[in-house]
C-alpha cells in the first residue's frame, strides 16, 4: 500500500525533528521513480541541505559471510552507548542484477533495528547502480538532517558498488577474513587503494593468531600504497564483530582520520570534489533517463537494437541515430 504523500513542510519539519516515521517517508519520496514525485523530493532536499554534513560518513564493504551485519550491529550498539545516533544504509545493486537482494534481509541487525536511536534502511531497488547511489546519497543527507551523527553505508561490492560508496563517504572500511596462505589473494584489485582501514574480522577464539598474521600482511601491503591524504596512512586492524574486540580502537581510528583530514583541509576538499562528481552523476542519470523516455527514441529503439544485433549497422551508427532522434527536440541556442 502506498501512503499518500505528506506536504513538503510537514516532511521537512518531521525530518528536522528527528521523527523516524517521517524520515522513512521522506526517503521513500527520494527513492521514488515516479516523475510527479521528483519536484517534491528536490524541494525537501533543498530545504534540509543546510542541516547536513555534520555526520561521520563511513562506508563498509566485504563479501557475503565476512560478518558485515554482525559487525555493524556490534559497532552500532557500541556507538549508541557512547551517545551517538546511528543510521545504516545499504547499497546493493544485486537486486537489479540477479533479481535477489543480498542485503535486503529484514532479519539482519535486529537489536540495532529495534533501538529508537538507530535507523536502518535497506538498499533501494533501482534499475542501475547509478540510480541506487543517487538515492543512497540523498537518503544520507536526510538522515543527517534528522540528527544522525554517524551514517554507516554498507555494500557487498557487486559490480562497482564499492567505488560508488567510497565516493560518497569520508572513511572507507574493508572487512576481510584471515585466509590460509597468501592473505592478499582474496582481495579485489583496486579495493586496497580505496581502504582507509582494512579490518580482519572474526579475530576471536582459535582464529586470533591467524587474524594477527593476516593483519600484518595487510599492514605491510598497505604501506606500499601511495597515501591518499597527507597525514593519513591506511592501516590494518584485527576485530571481532561477535565479541566486540577491537571495535573501540577501530572507531578511534575513524575519529583520528576525521580530525586529521579536517585539520589539513582535506575533508572539505574531499567533500567538495564528491559534490562535483555527484553533479556529473546526476547529469548522466537524468540524461539517460530522458533518452530512454524520449518518444521517438522509444519507438525506434527495438528496430535499431535488432539491426545492431544482426550486424546490419555498427554500434556507432546506431548510437548516432538514437542521439540524432534525441537531439531533434533540443532547440539550438
Ligand atoms: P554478512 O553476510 O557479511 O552480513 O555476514 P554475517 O554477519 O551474516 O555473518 C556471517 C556468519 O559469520 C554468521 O554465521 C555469523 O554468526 C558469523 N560471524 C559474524 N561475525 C563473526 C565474528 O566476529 N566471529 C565469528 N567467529 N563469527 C562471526
Amino acid at each position: 500500500m502506498t501512503l499518500p504523500r505528506l506536504p513538503p513542510t510537514q516532511l521537512v519539519d518531521g525530518v528536522l525533528a528527528g521523527d523516524r516515521t517521517v524520515l522513512a517517508r521522506a526517503i521513500t519520496l527520494v527513492e521514488s521513480t515516479r516523475p510527479e514525485d521528483q519536484p517534491l523530493a528536490k524541494d525537501v532536499l533543498a530545504k534540509v541541505l543546510e542541516h547536513t554534513g555534520q555526520a561521520r560518513r563511513v562506508g563498509i564493504t566485504g563479501v557475503p559471510g565476512v560478518g558485515k551485519s554482525t559487525f555493524i550491529e556490534a559497532l552500532g550498539m557500541q556507538l549508541l552507548g557512547a551517545g551517538h545516533r546511528v543510521a545504516v544504509l545499504a547499497v546493493d545493486p544485486s537486486s537489479s542484477i540477479s533479481g535477489g537482494s543480498i542485503l535486503g534481509d529484514k532479519t539482519r541487525m535486529t537489536r540495532l533495528a529495534a533501538d529508537p536511536r538507530a535507523f536502518i534502511r535497506p538498499s533501494p531497488s533501482a534499475a542501475s547502480l547509478g540510480g541506487v547511489t543517487r538515492r543512497t546519497r540523498e537518503s544520507m543527507l536526510l538522515c543527517e538532517a534528522a540528527g544522525y551523527d554517524v551514517v554507516l553505508i554498507e555494500t557487498v561490492g557487486v559490480g562497482q558498488s564499492e567505488t560508488a560508496v567510497a565516493g560518497m563517504v569520508d572513511f572507507f572500511l574493508v572487512l576481510q577474513l584471515a585466509g590460509a596462505g597468501d592473505q592478499l589473494q582474496g582481495i579485489k584489485r583496486g579495493l586496497m587503494e580505496l581502504a582507509d582501514v582494512v579490518a580482519i574480522n572474526k579475530a576471536d577464539g582459535g582464529n586470533v593468531d591467524r587474524a594477527e598474521r593476516a593483519r600484518q600482511d595487510f599492514e605491510s601491503a598497505l604501506h606500499f600504497l601511495r597515501p591518499r591524504y597527507s597525514g593519513w596512512n591506511a592501516r590494518a586492524v584485527a576485530v571481532s564483530g561477535l565479541t566486540g574486540d577491537g571495535l573501540p580502537e577501530l572507531w578511534q581510528l575513524v575519529e583520528s582520520h576525521a580530525a586529521t583530514l579536517a585539520g589539513s583541509g582535506e575533508l572539505q576538499a574531499l567533500r567538495r570534489e564528491q559534490a562535483r562528481k555527484w553533479m556529473w552523476d546526476l547529469v548522466e542519470d537524468r540524461l539517460m533517463g530522458a533518452l530512454r523516455e524520449h518518444p521517438a527514441v522509444q519507438t525506434r529503439l527495438p528496430d535499431v537494437e535488432r539491426r545492431v544485433l544482426d550486424g546490419e549497422i555498427t554500434a556507432a551508427a546506431a548510437a548516432d541515430q538514437l542521439l540524432m532522434l534525441f537531439n531533434e527536440d533540443i532547440p539550438d541556442s
